[in-house]
């Protein structure tokens, strides 16, 4: 496309729901994607995987998700929703061109992707966590003879049969990768490090969400406050389980520190029933072993990392001031930045869904684009504190 109002980089539901939104605009975009494919990244979650929101609240802007899909759409429906979703706005990102910086150019953002160079005045980040796996470290790491793989690198239960398998982390791929491995008969622990919140996935008949969309305008501890007697009533006791109940309510863990609490499916009830062993922090490791801060050690075969992720973009936007932290995290996402021309979308975290929220930052970016000058994008840019995703 010759001369695009926008360069969108990713091709997963934040780029595509920014094409949209500002096709709706009238403003041309031009999405390069390093996969070969829309929903890449989804393409490669383990086999499992559903979402964990609601159809209801996950579609994108423009087209619902079909009701055939169910309450919660499998990871195929959802990679086939992205299709449907590009092909029914006629968005043709380019495929196969990774970007590997973004630069100023006067008024302009240039994009540097393999030989080719391509500026447009407005460029959207929406490049997601996948490339940002976090892992820990602990001593004796290296000597540890079993596998250590990241939750991001796990597919199915298979490769553990007959394994002692420690998943590290109590995300929602942590607790859904133990139940996975537990539901098919593998010795499974679970290092529950710190206190948690655990949310049924529905309640009274209703997807959670449904209920935290209802509450949004509630102060967060007037709705953490609210909502605990019957979130307990609920999960039940975790204390008994072995865990610490997190002093922040549910809503303020994800607003202050970007934790998602667990959605349970099934994971409680597995503990419950002996099948999940849990256990508490790491110390060390040995060539066999895992030492906990508070338990014996512990033979293991293999180890799994659901510990998250965290974005770094500083390689991507060598020069761009006052959009990212220390870390390399966006300060804004889905709102004007402090470089004029410059968005990043889906880089929060939301209490209200993430899929959700990157519809919703998506026609604000299309509406911020539309109705400004070119020049003077980012003038009113309203820095938003970034969190770190921890899906695991
Ligand atoms: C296991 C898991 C389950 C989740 N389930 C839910 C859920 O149920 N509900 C919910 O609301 N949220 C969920 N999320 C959170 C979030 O909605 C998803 O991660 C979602 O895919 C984010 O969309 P995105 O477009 O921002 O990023 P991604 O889907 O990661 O897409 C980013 C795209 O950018 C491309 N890209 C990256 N770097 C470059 C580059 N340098 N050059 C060119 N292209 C590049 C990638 O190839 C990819 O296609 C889940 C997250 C995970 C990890």
């Amino acid at each position: 496309m010759d001369n695009p109002d926008a360069i969108i980089i990713g091709a997963g539901p934040a780029g595509l729901a920014t094409a949209t939104s500002l096709q709706a605009k009238g403003l041309r975009a031009v999405i390069l994607d390093k996969a070969g494919a829309v929903g890449s990244v989804w393409r490669r979650h383990y086999d499992r995987l559903h979402l964990h929101t609601d159809r209801g609240h996950s579609g994108l802007p423009g087209l619902a998700m079909p009701s055939t899909y169910g309450r919660y759409p499998s990871r195929a429906q959802f990679v086939d929703y992205l299709e449907n979703y590009a092909a029914r706005f006629n968005l043709r990102p380019v495929f196969n061109t990774t970007v590997r910086a973004i630069r100023r150019d006067g008024t302009r953002w240039r994009v540097e992707a393999g030989v080719n160079l391509q500026s447009a005045p407005v460029v959207v980040v929406a490049t997601g966590w996948a490339d940002y796996p976090y892992l820990p470290r602990w001593p004796g790491m290296d000597a540890f003879r079993g596998d250590i793989v990241h939750s991001s690198a796990y597919r199915n239960p298979t490769p553990y049969a007959g394994k002692r398998v420690l998943v590290v982390g109590f995300g929602n791929s942590g607790g859904e990768i133990a139940l996975d491995l537990a539901e098919a008969g593998i010795d499974t622990t679970i290092a529950v490090r710190g206190p948690v919140q655990i949310l049924p996935r529905d309640l009274l008949g209703l997807p959670i969400l449904t209920w935290a969309i209802a509450q949004r305008h509630l102060p967060t501890r007037v709705a953490d406050f609210i909502n605990a007697p019957v979130i307990r009533l609920s999960v039940g006791s975790i204390e008994k389980l072995g865990m610490r109940r997190a002093a922040k309510g549910p809503r303020q863990m994800v607003e202050e520190d970007g934790r998602v609490p667990l959605l349970d499916i099934g994971t409680v009830a597995k503990i419950r029933a002996g099948k999940i062993k849990v256990r508490g922090d790491i110390a060390k490791l040995s060539p066999d072993e895992v030492a906990f801060s508070q338990s014996a050690p512990e033979k293991f075969d293999a180890i799994i990392l659901a510990t998250g992720f965290r974005p770094n973009l500083r390689l991507l936007l060598p020069d761009a001031m006052g959009v990212l932290d220390d870390a390399g995290k966006p300060l804004a996402s889905g709102y004007p930045t402090a470089e004029p021309g410059l968005f990043f979308c889906g880089t929060i975290t939301s209490p209200t869904g993430q899929l959700r929220e990157i519809g919703i930052e998506a026609q604000r970016i299309a509406k911020a684009v539309n109705g400004k000058s070119r020049s003077s994008l980012g003038s009113q840019g309203r820095p938003s504190d970034a969190r770190v995703p921890d899906r695991g």
